[in-house]
């Protein structure tokens, strides 16, 4: 299998059905098929050989799936850039990913032409006049080379929430796996219509949500760029029946829209039947909270990693109150999971270990870094770097990261438990927890807040004494305006850190 498969098949059943739907312009499948055919020849003529990498670097837009495609049938690797990246950023995907060609929208070239001054640069426009859609508007059309199932189809770069991305390998053969698992875990549909309005340069929405919709031959309804009203007017406006954001895109329109006199009542959104969210935890309270805004009985809650394609876990709508703040029964269909402890046998049952997956969907290691490759797997095992316990059903909680947990007086203080209660503050969007180093405790618990400036920390002190026991509130709770976060929405705690704690 590879990915080019996948859309030459829906293109032959359902050449007339839309691939893609953005304010940019519509594609359907036998349209699409024939553009990356298109894109191929484009590459080819650039000097892209099989095996070679090149960088896309774009917002949502239907040049990103000409270009990903069209290089898929090239036999070369994509690698998607982050669109928020600086020059500096871009200087060193390029440099580290050895990048020759970087497709780019015009208003973000100049800063690829800046981080990257030996590529060559190709631009995309919204009205499709920059010179990759000339190029592609005007090529014949390739059928490409043979693709082997190993060869590399991504690079796939880590959001950056502990430490510089890291840049993952993934081959045809194991990302074709993903949409499988994912449509099985979540119950997509070949009548979906799926608003990719998060970067699709990363990991989940390229490869769970967009490579899905191909996949099935359902519809990708293209958002370019995520905005709290923006959001809610495309899903109106296309029908959209599926959606899936960090936790922040359906955090944001709940602050937002009440300081511009809205509300989300204002907006028919009847027409979704699935949110999924994931990338980061969210508790049982801001679930609660959630499906009271936008409705009960379709939450779905996703869990995984760059590194695993993604894949990892999934939640049901159903099982949300049941199972409040766990992702999931085991894995995802086709993802085994152990919770292991530090002698790297399996913990006794609900205890915290940390959390282990395989699947055929895992990376074959980080490009360049050959120390971190061989201490991300145990064998055939990926070590999350995730802390996790399962009950006694076999569902799965994580309770933080691993590099995240506050040893405070010799407790673990897991911080998405106290950031879930920050959370339910009403004056509080959400939170970030934090250890500082303390000669008698060890560390103690440091919270950082969004909230409105009027939020009176006393309030909030008593606010978190109902909810939690005492080792784990805050003892310094600090307002930010906004938080760090990585462009998909989390937050960076590393730079909280550098900045609060290690200064
Ligand atoms: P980096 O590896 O560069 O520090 P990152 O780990 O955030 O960044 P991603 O691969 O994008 O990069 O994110 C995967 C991580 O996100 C997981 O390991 C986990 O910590 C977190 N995560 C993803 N989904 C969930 C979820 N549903 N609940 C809790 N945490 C999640
Ligand atoms: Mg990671």
């Amino acid at each position: 299998m590879n990915l080019t498969w996948m859309l030459e098949r829906s293109a032959r059943t359902f050449p007339h059905t839309q691939a893609i739907v953005s304010d940019l312009g519509t594609l359907d499948y036998s349209q699409l098929l024939s553009a990356s055919r298109r894109a191929a020849a484009v590459f080819q003529a650039a000097g892209v050989s099989a095996g070679d990498r090149v960088g896309v670097m774009t917002y949502n837009t239907p040049a990103f799936a000409i270009a990903a495609f069209g290089l898929w049938r090239a036999g070369a690797t994509l690698v998607p850039i982050n669109h928020k990246f600086t020059a500096h950023e871009v200087g060193y995907v390029a440099a580290h990913a050895g990048l020759r060609l970087i497709v780019t929208d015009e208003d973000l070239a100049p800063r690829a032409r800046e981080g990257a001054p030996s590529a060559r640069i190709l631009t995309t426009t919204d009205d499709a006049s920059g010179e990759f859609d000339q190029l592609v508007a005007t090529s014949e059309e390739w059928d490409g080379v043979e693709v082997e199932p190993d060869a590399i189809a991504q690079v796939l770069y880590t959001s950056g929430t502990t430490s510089s991305p890291k840049g993952c390998l993934h081959s045809h053969a194991g990302l074709a796996n993903v949409p499988a698992y994912t449509t099985a875990a979540v119950g997509l549909r070949r009548d979906d219509r799926f608003l990719i309005a998060m970067p699709i340069w990363h990991a989940s929405p390229l490869n769970n949500w967009f490579l899905s919709m191909i996949y099935l031959g359902g519809t990708v309804v293209l958002l370019k760029e995520y905005h709290p009203v923006g959001f809610l007017e495309t899903i109106q406006k296309h029908g959209v029946t599926a959606f899936f954001g960090a936790p922040i895109a359906y955090l944001a329109p709940l602050k937002v829209l009440p300081t511009v006199g809205a509300s989300l009542a204002d907006f028919d959104l009847s027409s979704v039947r699935l949110w999924a969210y994931g990338g980061a935890p969210l508790g049982a309270e801001t679930v609660s909270l959630l499906e009271s805004a936008y409705g009960s009985d379709c939450f779905y809650q996703v869990y995984g990693m760059s590194e695993m394609g993604p894949v990892g876990a999934a939640l049901y709508p159903s099982e949300q109150r049941v199972r409040a703040g766990s992702i999931g029964a085991g894995g995802m269909p086709g993802v085994d999971i152990r919770v292991v402890g530090a002698d790297a046998s399996d913990v006794a049952g609900g205890e915290v270990g940390e959390l282990w997956m395989r699947s055929a969907t895992r990376m074959i290691g980080y490009l360049d870094a050959p120390e971190a490759t061989e201490a991300a797997f145990v064998g055939d095992w990926y070590r999350t770097g995730d802390l996790a316990r399962l009950d006694e059903d076999g569902y799965l909680y994580i309770v933080d990261r691993l590099k995240d947990v506050v040893i405070s007086g010799g407790e673990n203080v897991y911080s998405p438990e106290v950031e879930d209660a920050l959370r339910a503050h009403p004056s509080i969007t959400d939170s970030a927890v934090i250890g500082r180093p303390h000669p008698e405790w060890g560390e103690t618990v440091v919270a950082v807040l969004e909230a409105a400036d009027d939020v009176l920390l006393d309030d909030v002190r008593e606010f978190l004494a109902d909810r939690l026991a005492r080792y784990k509130i805050p003892r310094e709770l600090i307002v930010r305006e906004a938080l760090p976060r990585t462009p998909s929405g989390k937050i960076m705690k590393h730079v909280l850190r550098a900045e609060l704690v290690d200064a």
